[in-house]
């Protein structure tokens, strides 16, 4: 399977402020982007939903632009900005896309204004992504944590069992388990989701008293 990856850089004026607590008001609000991601039954979708339903006014799910089309059951922003192919490529020549992959003729990627957007609103965009658009991120954005979320893998079977997941997606899943742990060392923080609230705690702890990481 071939994919294509795109980057470009320019950075954002730096800020220096820095925010205390998710209770914070608007003013002290500094531009970031927290990373969430992890091997799939790690508890990714879980941490981002409850960081969102504990703060909805602090945090966001960063929503990617994609050419696929639509289904039945989806609608514009979820699970994606649905755009076509014309508009996409345009958002890529304007700069607003500055990274993007290419998978069997379908594009997806991350435009600047939909987390721009996000941070006029003073909330922080959670995004999950592997490591080109870590790189990618970072060369663009000055406040940017990333956080990589794991769990034993005898744990990860069970909870896609729970979850439900078709045995052959299990299967595959587990598969990319190992691949995907290599990456862990890369990110600025690697946490071991055995429990949800704890995981919860120690994420926010990162995000505030951390000064945004190791970067
Ligand atoms: P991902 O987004 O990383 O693929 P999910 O958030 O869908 O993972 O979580 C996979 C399953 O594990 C879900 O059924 C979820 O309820 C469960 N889960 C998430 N975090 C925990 C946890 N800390 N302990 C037990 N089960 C969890």
């Amino acid at each position: 399977m071939s994919a294509t990856t795109i980057n470009q850089t320019k950075k954002l004026p730096r800020r220096t402020k820095v925010t205390n607590t998710a209770n914070s008001t608007p003013a002290d609000f500094t531009p970031r982007i927290v990373v969430i991601e992890g091997p799939s039954g790690a508890g990714k979708d879980t941490i981002v939903k409850e960081l969102i339903n504990r703060y909805p006014d602090r945090f966001a799910k960063l929503v990617s632009v994609a050419t696929r089309a639509m289904r039945p059951y989806e609608s514009e922003g979820n699970p994606y900005h649905f755009v076509d192919n014309a508009t996409f490529d345009q958002m890529v020549a304007s700069g607003d896309i500055f990274e993007f992959t290419v998978r069997h003729g379908e594009k997806r990627g991350m435009s600047e204004k939909y987390i721009t957007d996000l941070f006029a609103q003073h909330k922080i965009p959670l995004k999950d992504c592997d490591l080109v658009g870590v790189r990618a991120l970072k060369s663009r954005f000055n406040h940017v944590t990333t956080i990589f979320i794991t769990a034993d893998k005898a744990e990860i079977a069970r909870r896609l069992h729970g979850r439900g997941d078709d045995p052959a997606d299990i299967t595959r899943r587990l598969a990319d388990y190992d691949r995907c742990v290599l990456d862990a060392p890369y990110y600025d923080h690697v946490i071991n989701n055995e429990n949800l609230q704890k995981t919860i705690d120690k994420i926010l702890a990162i995000i505030y008293n951390d000064n945004y990481g190791k970067q």
